[in-house]
């Protein structure tokens, strides 16, 4: 049983209607949400995409911004190659595309950050084109309804959702019926996926999908989609100075490409090393310093524990024989901290020690 007609009858009777995105066909918008849904939930995006918008209400105020104000926007909502992406993906629209977005899922995929599910997203939400999505939800939905055994991470069986997402789309003939179709299949997969379908108590009961799907027939909703392969990730450490001096911290703007690229964090020396001679590897001149509790924080490819040590500093002046580059590094004025873009666990590092006071 072909899945478009009940899904797309259900997305528009029980589906999300009031979304800030669907509002509208406009593309720039359309992408900004989806690069915005990527490893995020609804709740979270909305504030972020209003926000967005009002500092950048179209392609070229992006793609004219300076990375750091893009960045800073982009704080606190996570995997920060999107916000990078994002901004070389509108210069790129601006130079070769003359502020247009492609008209189509080909050439969208060929933006940076837009992969072949976004891709597909966009052109089916805004030109309408017959598209498939593979995104998350979707590969759940897929799983179970034709009962898929195997890791959806893989690339056999991702080729193998891939061909099924493909097949189910609606038909030219739909299509010419109902303009909009792909609008709502798109939307209800997303939805499906969200809502009723979810990882844990999927709700069969009242799914649009109950009557074809082979997982609930089965008895094996549980145990489809099989989880993902666990990989042990390796270990690393490092530890964090927060050097204070009168009511200012010392920050590093990390470099644009590799991890927290382009975000102000806080500068770094070996876990291997005593602090006092962490801060003379660093440059800077410390008077009393105080051990924080380590914590762990979870990359896709390593584990990290963080060892912040706290130093209230003699003078804001860094020695000229520090063993790496501190050109990148400021005294910022604590209350402007808020609004500087920063990786999550500095940002909680921080609020944490002005919560307690300890940051003067
Ligand atoms: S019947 Fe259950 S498992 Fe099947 S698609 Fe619907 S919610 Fe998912």
């Amino acid at each position: 049983m072909k899945i478009a007609a009940p899904l797309v009858a259900w997305q528009r009777s029980q589906g999300r209607q009031g979304l800030p995105w669907q509002q509208t066909r406009d593309p720039y918008r359309v992408w900004l949400s989806e690069i915005m849904l990527q490893q995020t939930q609804v709740t979270a995006v909305i504030p972020y995409y209003q926000k967005f918008l009002a500092s950048f209400p179209d392609v070229a105020s992006l793609a004219q911004a300076p990375s750091e104000q893009v960045m800073a926007h982009w704080a606190g909502l996570g995997y920060y190659a999107r916000a990078r992406n994002l901004h070389a993906c509108a210069q790129r629209v601006m130079q070769e595309w003359a502020g247009n977005f492609p008209p189509d899922s080909a050439g969208l995929a060929t933006l940076p950050g837009i992969g072949p599910s976004t891709a597909a997203a966009i052109a089916a939400f805004c030109y309408g084109e017959r598209a498939a999505i593979l995104d998350g939800n979707v590969k759940r939905v897929l799983s179970r309804y034709f009962a898929i055994d195997g890791d959806p991470t893989t690339r056999a069986t991702e080729q193998k959702l891939w061909q099924l997402a493909r097949s189910e789309v609606p038909s030219a003939a739909q299509l010419r019926r109902d303009p909009m179709v792909m609008t709502a299949y798109t939307q209800g997969q997303m939805d499906l996926g969200a809502t009723l379908c979810t990882r844990a108590r999927p709700q069969c009961k009242i799914c649009p999908l109950q009557k074809g799907c082979l997982a609930y027939a089965q008895g094996r909703t549980d145990e489809l989609p099989w989880p993902r392969t666990k990989k042990i990730l390796p270990e690393r450490s490092t530890c964090m100075l927060i050097a204070c001096h009168q009511n200012k911290v010392l920050l590093q703007r990390r470099p644009d490409s590799g991890i927290w690229g382009g975000l102000w964090s806080l500068p770094e020396f070996d876990s291997g090393l005593s602090p006092q001679d962490g801060c003379a590897y660093l440059g800077v001149s410390v008077g009393k310093i105080q051990s924080l509790s380590a914590f762990l924080h979870t990359f896709t490819h390593y584990r990290l524990t963080i060892e912040p040590i706290l130093a209230h500093v003699r003078s804001t002046k860094i020695s000229a024989d520090t063993r790496i580059d501190m050109s990148q590094s400021e005294w910022i004025q604590i209350g402007q901290l808020s609004t500087l873009g920063m990786p999550a666990p500095v940002r909680k590092l921080l609020d944490g020690l002005l919560a307690d006071h300890l940051l003067r």
